[in-house]
């Protein structure tokens, strides 16, 4: 479409008033002209740009501070309105940040949409659920991907017919800080966990006590992953300690804690990968920079965590469905969204999303004055020159604003700080609540805010404090500065933390340090890249080796590239999941609602059936049968769930073998579900003879979760990274593998080429 045209048409539309037909150049006048009466301000050209691309479906990029949550207002309002006949035709989720912003901005639209008569709720993870039917009717919702998706998977679980509150039919979701949710946060896996019959885990506590044994030259660390292997060493130790073969099909569970035990005490680290608080591991999101509650780590991990602490072990129950965040918003048909830093993810929203990116320019030409990478010999040096930034700053009262890595780096330089009489507010997981309003006031003559990785994300720096009252004295002394402490895993978080200053032409400056022993440079190996451009010993101030400084700029392309790789590695893995959840999920619900009828029973236990319809009447008899293979679906999907944990376990041995990871892992995710579908039938039947043990069918209890309960997990593809380096076992694995395929400890189905490497070696589960 010819924007420009477009754009002239809205506003003549808007300025003639005469605009009440459903064309979008008629909405979006309505919608111009009730913007204007109900806020007082006027939408700008820009605005009406990006809000044309997100009806277009696409991603828009429009940097902080140019006002996209009004643009989103624009796109949801048409799509209500032309999409309104169908049936959810019309309905639209505004995806936020976080919850703050889904409330700050539904409230903030809210007279626009009153005024446009389209109704509008939001959910945030304090909504109770009795309310949330409801909001989920209203045509526009504003509410996080986190709590959409729990709710979702809550739908899942519900025992009851009519429970459900998730709209069946999904429409368009308009994604704020998509990069944020799409790309950073895409691969971590919602959870909804159950209290329901535990299996037996083995007490870690003790494990952990004994791998105490076990010290240097026992286990290797992988830095990249930082995952633990054994070496041979390690391996005949632990297997003297545990008296078993660890690395036999039976073994694979204490080698899994064996390793969850050492990564605990050797690779996490207390107040950088999580904090103790009350007696809890709360985990710190690597990308916010905070504590993540309610998340947990992965498999045996948690646990060790807590007994490193001497914390009573949580129990967690099972896990009853799970789903990662790029999964989920997959699931609406349309997708458009908006965020600051789009154009260097373009490539990866189109090929995981297939949306197009459209970059808006700003309003008024940017006049932030971004420095070029500040490199280090060490931390020491740089936190040197950091806290030299810092103080030049604060001697002419101008608003700094830090952006560290960790809670712990926060806690340092603030502590400097102190020191030297200067004080600072820290943003970090002990004032989660107040960050919005602390991030708000960071423009204020004088402040110093220290802030981890992406905190306070979404909201408005203005110079000169809230109210802009020291406006003119804070653009005299050169606007908000902003200082990244560390060079980050992507340029777009870079650019993004850089984005805080210099809001709608403001005057602003970034600058940015880095440090030769950063993380991300030992981790891509600066030092091999720059060769004899690296130096030998320390070196006192800023380096300005000029092929050193390429270099080190080159790592975050690399980095870049890595993580990109990843993301379309796990896609290979996690995409047959994502089928049998599909699925499953959707077969569970047309039992639920009745329209799909169960005949388990008529067709495999005939005889015993009939003498059942003697006994209770036909219609709560079918009813029965529904809701019963309903929760036994539930039962086949936390056992498909722990199955595929404990394939990824092992799944880099493959590698071992020289066979492709992925393509085992898929066959064996394939095989189990279709294996476990088939016990359906005889479970099914089981179930029956129970029934037909009640006098009344009231009288009869269906297996479910006494409670349920939702978290994120951390993370997920760690193990699919790992590489084998154990490659001195490597016969051992065979032989292993061999010995499992003439004598299989399952039921002996054993199809001589259809089982994967897997299937061998660790067998079906019962
Ligand atoms: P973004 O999400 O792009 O960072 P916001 O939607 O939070 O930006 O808006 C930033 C600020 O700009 C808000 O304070 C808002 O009131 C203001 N704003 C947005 N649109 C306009 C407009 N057309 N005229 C005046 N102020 C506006
Ligand atoms: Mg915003």
């Amino acid at each position: 479409m010819d924007k420009k045209n477009t754009i002239a048409k809205i506003k003549s539309f808007a300025q003639s008033g005469k605009c009440s037909g459903n064309s979008l150049e008629e909405v979006f006048a309505r919608c111009y002209l009730a913007v204007q009466e109900t806020l007082g301000i006027t939408p700008f050209d820009e605005q009406l740009s990006a809000a044309l691309s997100l009806s277009n479906g696409r991603m828009v990029q429009m940097q902080t501070g140019e006002g996209k949550t009004l643009c989103a207002v624009f796109a949801a309002c048409y799509e209500v309105i032309s999409g309104g006949a169908a049936p959810n035709g019309g309905i639209v989720h505004i995806l936020t940040f976080n919850d703050y912003l889904a409330d700050r901005d539904c409230n903030w639209m809210r007279p626009v949409y009153e005024e446009m008569g389209v109704t509008v709720g939001c959910i945030t993870g304090d909504t109770p659920r009795e309310e949330r039917g409801a909001l989920y009717k209203k045509q526009v919702l504003y509410i996080t991907a986190k709590e959409a998706g729990f709710d979702y998977l809550r739908d899942f679980v519900c025992y009851r017919a009519g429970g459900t509150i998730f709209p069946e039919k999904l429409n368009l979701a308009i994604v704020d800080e998509a990069d944020s949710i799409l790309i950073d946060e895409a691969r971590i896996p919602l959870v909804i966990a159950g209290d329901v019959a535990v299996k037996e885990s083995g007490d870690i506590a003790e494990f952990y006590y004994r791998v105490s044994a076990l010290g240097k030259g026992d286990f290797e660390v992988d830095k990249e992953t930082r995952n633990v292997y054994l070496t041979d060493n390690g391996a005949d130790k632990a297997e003297e300690i545990f008296g078993c073969n660890i690395y036999a099909a039976d073994g694979a569970e204490v080698l899994a804690k064996i390793c969850a035990c050492l990564k605990a005490r050797e690779v996490l680290a207390e107040n950088k990968d999580y904090i103790v608080s009350d007696g809890n591991i709360l985990l710190v999101d690597e990308f916010t920079g905070r504590a993540a509650p309610g998340r947990v780590f992965p498999g045996d991990l948690q646990a060790a965590v807590e007994a490193k602490h001497d914390l009573r072990i949580t129990s967690r129950g099972r896990i009853m469905g799970n789903i990662a965040l790029q999964y989920f918003v997959r699931l609406y048909p349309k997708l458009a969204g908006m965020t600051g830093t789009a154009e260097e993810a373009r490539e990866e929203f189109e090929k995981f999303y297939g949306i197009l990116t459209d970059v808006i320019p700003t309003r008024l030409p940017c006049t932030r004055i971004d420095r070029p990478l500040e490199l280090y010999y060490d931390k020491t040096e740089k936190r040197k020159a950091i806290l030299e930034a810092i103080i030049e700053a604060v001697k002419i009262q101008r608003p700094v604003l830090v952006g560290s890595e960790s809670i712990e780096e926060s806690e340092r330089i603030a502590e400097d700080l102190w020191r030297l009489g200067i004080g600072c507010k820290v943003l970090n997981a002990k004032n989660n609540a107040e960050e919005a309003a602390i991030i708000a006031r960071a423009g204020e003559r004088g402040a110093v805010t220290i802030s981890t990785n992406m905190a306070g994300r979404g909201v408005d720096i203005k110079l000169g404090g809230v109210d802009c009252a020291d406006k003119a004295f804070v653009v005299g002394v050169g606007g908000l500065l902003v200082l990244a402490t560390s060079m980050r895993e992507s340029s777009r978080i870079t650019k993004q933390l850089r984005g805080r200053a210099g809001r709608q032409g403001d005057v602003g400056e970034s600058r940015f340090f880095a440090s030769l022993d950063d993380v991300i440079m030992q981790k891509h190996e600066l030092r091999k890249l720059a060769g004899r451009h690296y130096p030998t010993s320390k070196i006192e101030g800023r380096l300005t080796d000029k092929t050193l400084l390429k270099e080190a700029e080159r790592v975050q392309r690399i980095s870049e590239g890595d993580t990109f790789d990843e993301r379309v590695n796990l896609m290979k893995y996690t995409m047959i999941g994502e089928k049998h959840r599909e699925t499953t999920f959707a077969r569970r619900s047309s039992l639920l609602d009745g329209s799909y009828k169960a005949e388990m029973w008529q067709k495999n236990a005939n005889e015993m059936y009939r003498v059942a319809l003697g006994m209770f009447p036909e219609q709560e008899l079918q009813s029965l049968q529904n809701h019963i293979l309903a929760a036994l679906l539930n039962e086949f999907w936390s056992d498909y769930l722990d199955y595929t944990t404990y394939l990824r376990e092992g799944i880099h041995l493959t590698q071992v073998a020289g066979r492709n990871p992925a393509e085992e892992y898929n066959i064996a995710c394939e095989e189990y579900y279709e294996n476990a579908a088939e016990s359906i039938p005889d479970r099914m039947t089981d179930k029956l003879r129970d029934v037909m043990e009640c006098d009344n069918l009231g009288e009869y209890r269906l297996d479910m979760p006494t409670r349920t309960y939702t978290y994120l997990l951390n993370d997920m593809g760690e193990e699919f990274k790992a590489k084998p380096i154990l490659m001195g076992m490597f016969d051992d694995y065979e032989t292993e593998a061999e010995k499992l395929s003439d004598n299989p400890v399952d039921n002996g189905d054993n199809e001589a080429g259809k089982k994967g490497f897997f299937g061998k070696l660790f067998g079906k589960k019962k």
